[in-house]
C-alpha cells in the first residue's frame, strides 16, 4: 500500500473542476497485465477472449458479478442481428462461436426469423447460460476476471495510461498494463484518461432514451401468435422486411415470437391515463425459454446515464413504468392474463451516452452507403435505429437488403492516450451511425477487433495505433471473423 494524492470530483459535476479538492488515499498495487479490459459487457468480454487467445495476459474488470453487460445485467435480448436484411450473415468469429456453444448447451435456438419484420433474424438466448459461457471462454483462453470492481481513477504518463485505479471490497488498487481497453459503454476509462468525446446528438447533446426491461414468464405465446395472425392491423410491420404478409408467414414457422403492437389497447390505455410511458406500442421478445418474454417498452427520456444521480432517478422511473406495463398487459393483452413477473433488470438499459472522439468518426453516410475502409475490423447489417430522444417514436432508416457496412480500426483509437483502445457502443461515431452498430452482435465483432488489436500491439511492442492493419486482419481471419 502506498499513499497517493487524488483529485476528488463531486458526483454529477463533470465540468465543475473548480470544486475539486486534493485528498490522500491508500492505494494497493495489483499484478501487471499485458491488456486490461475495463467493462465485461458484450464487447469487453469478446475483446478479452480475443486478446487472450492471441496470447496476451488479460485482466477483465467488471462492476457486476457476471459478464454480459446489457445482455445480462440490463435484461436485453434477443441479439439482433447477425445478418443483413437480405439474410446474409455479416457477424461471425467469436460472437458466432458464443451462439454455437449456447446451442450445444440447449441455451439458444440460434438465428431464427424476426417475426416483427424489423430484421431478417434475431438470436434469443438464455441469459443465465450466457453468463456461464462467457466466463468459461475467457478462462479457457487463459484470461482472468475481476468482478464487483469499478474504475475509480486513471493515472497517465508520457506513454499514455500508466495505471488504472479500481475500487472494490479491497479498497483502491492500481493496475498497470501495456494496453488498456475501454469497454464500459460510456467511455469512462477514455474520458478519465483525457480523451475528448461528444455526448449524444451533435446539435443538442440529447441521447436515446433509457429502457427498464421487464421479464415475464407464463406468457401464452401460442395465443398471441393466433391473435397476431388474425389481427395483423393491431401490430407494426416493416415494408422493408416484407410487411404483414411476411410477418404472418414468419409467425407460422418461427420457434419463438417477437412483436411490436397491441396498438389499439395501448393507445386507449394511454388516453385513459393508465400508462404514461412515452412509447407508441408494446415491444416484446420471447427468449430461448418458451413462454418467457422480455418486454422492452418502458422509456425514460431527458436523463444522462453518466450522471449517477440522474441514472438513479431513471432506475426508479423505469421500474414504476414496468408496473404500469405489467398491469396493462395482464388486463388488456391476449396471452398475458396469467403472466408472472420474473424481474426488472438489475440495471436500467442505457442506449447512448458518450461517443469518444477517435481518429476516424463513423457517420450516417458511411453506414448508409457501406463506405469501404482500408482498415475494416468488423461488419454490420442492422438499420439506423433511433429511439427518439424527445418524444414517443422510433426513427428507423432501413438499409438496402445486401448492406454490409464497415467499422474501421481508426474509430477504436484516440490521439491520446496512445495505449488505449475503445470498443463497443461508445467508439468514435455520430449519434446516427452509433444507432446502427450499437446492437450486440456488431458490438461483439468490434470487441473482437479491439481485443486482437491490443494483443498485436503487445506482441509487436508498439502502441495500438502503430500496429500494421495486415497483422490485425490476419489474426481476425484466423479467429474466423468476417471481413470484406
Ligand atoms: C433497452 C435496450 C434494448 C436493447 N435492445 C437490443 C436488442 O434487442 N438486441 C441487441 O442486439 N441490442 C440491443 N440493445 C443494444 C445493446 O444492448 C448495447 O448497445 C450493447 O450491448 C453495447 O455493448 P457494450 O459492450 O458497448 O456495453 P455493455 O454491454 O453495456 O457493457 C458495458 C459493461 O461495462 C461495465 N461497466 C460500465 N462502467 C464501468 C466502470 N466504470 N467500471 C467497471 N465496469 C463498468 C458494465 O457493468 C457492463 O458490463 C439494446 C440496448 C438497450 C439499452
Amino acid at each position: 500500500m502506498k499513499e497517493i494524492k487524488a483529485v476528488v470530483q463531486p458526483a454529477g459535476k463533470e465540468t465543475e473542476r473548480n470544486l475539486m479538492r486534493e485528498m490522500s488515499f491508500a492505494v494497493g498495487s495489483g499484478p501487471a497485465y499485458d491488456v486490461l479490459v475495463m467493462g465485461g459487457g458484450v464487447s469487453g468480454s469478446v475483446a478479452a477472449i480475443a486478446a487472450a487467445r492471441a496470447g496476451a495476459r488479460v485482466l477483465l474488470v467488471e462492476e457486476q458479478g457476471f459478464l454480459g453487460g446489457s445482455l445480462t445485467a440490463m435484461g436485453v435480448g434477443p441479439m439482433m442481428s447477425f445478418h443483413n436484411p437480405a439474410g446474409e450473415q455479416v457477424v461471425k468469429g467469436i460472437p458466432d462461436e458464443i451462439i454455437e456453444r449456447l446451442k450445444a448447451r440447449g441455451a439458444s435456438l440460434g438465428h431464427i426469423p424476426d417475426t416483427t419484420t424489423y430484421c431478417s433474424t434475431v438470436t434469443p438466448f438464455d441469459s443465465e447460460e450466457l453468463k456461464i459461457e462467457l466466463e468459461n471462454m475467457l478462462v479457457e483462453a487463459g484470461g482472468q476476471v475481476l468482478y464487483h470492481t469499478q474504475l475509480a481513477a486513471v493515472e497517465t504518463g508520457p506513454d499514455g495510461i500508466a495505471r488504472a485505479v479500481v475500487c472494490n471490497k479491497a479498497g483502491l488498487t492500481a493496475f498497470t498494463a501495456r494496453v488498456f481497453i475501454d469497454s464500459t459503454g460510456d467511455g469512462d476509462l477514455a474520458v478519465r484518461a483525457g480523451a475528448a468525446f461528444q455526448s449524444g446528438r451533435a446539435d443538442d447533446g440529447a441521447v436515446q432514451p433509457m429502457t427498464m426491461n421487464l421479464k415475464l414468464a407464463n406468457v401464452d405465446t401460442a395465443a398471441i401468435r393466433r391473435y397476431a395472425i388474425e389481427h395483423p392491423d393491431d401490430f407494426l410491420w416493416h415494408e422493408s422486411g416484407g410487411g404483414a404478409a411476411e410477418g404472418i408467414a414468419r409467425l407460422r414457422r418461427s420457434p419463438r415470437i417477437s412483436l411490436a403492437g397491441f396498438l389499439g389497447a395501448w393507445r386507449a390505455a394511454r388516453e385513459r391515463g393508465e400508462v404514461d410511458v412515452p412509447r407508441e406500442q408494446v415491444l416484446f421478445f420471447e427468449t430461448a425459454v418458451s413462454g418467457v418474454v422480455i418486454v422492452n417498452t418502458s422509456r425514460v427520456t431527458g436523463l444522462n446515464a453518466t450522471d449517477p444521480f440522474q441514472l438513479s432517478q431513471a432506475e426508479g422511473i423505469g421500474r414504476r413504468q414496468c408496473g404500469q406495463i405489467l398491469n396493462f398487459l395482464r388486463r388488456h393483452a391476449v396471452g398475458f392474463a396469467q403472466a408472472v413477473r420474473m424481474d426488472t433488470a438489475a440495471k436500467i438499459g442505457v442506449r447512448e451516452t458518450r461517443h469518444i472522439a477517435g481518429r476516424y468518426t463513423i457517420t450516417r453516410e458511411d453506414i448508409l452507403h457501406a463506405r469501404p475502409f482500408a482498415d475494416t475490423i468488423a461488419l454490420g447489417g442492422y438499420p439506423i435505429d433511433i429511439h427518439t430522444p424527445d418524444e414517443a417514436g422510433t426513427d428507423t432508416t432501413h438499409l438496402r437488403p445486401d448492406i454490409m457496412y464497415q467499422i474501421p480500426l481508426r474509430s477504436l483509437l484516440v490521439e491520446r492516450p496512445a495505449n488505449l483502445v475503445v470498443v463497443g457502443r461508445c467508439i468514435s461515431a455520430t449519434h446516427e451511425a452509433a444507432a446502427a452498430f450499437r446492437v450486440t452482435p456488431i458490438a461483439m465483432a468490434i470487441g473482437q477487433g479491439g481485443g486482437v488489436l491490443a494483443a498485436e500491439a503487445v506482441r509487436l511492442g508498439v502502441p495500438p495505433g502503430e500496429v500494421p492493419y495486415a497483422a490485425v486482419r490476419a489474426r481476425l481471419l484466423e479467429q474466423n471473423a468476417r471481413l470484406p
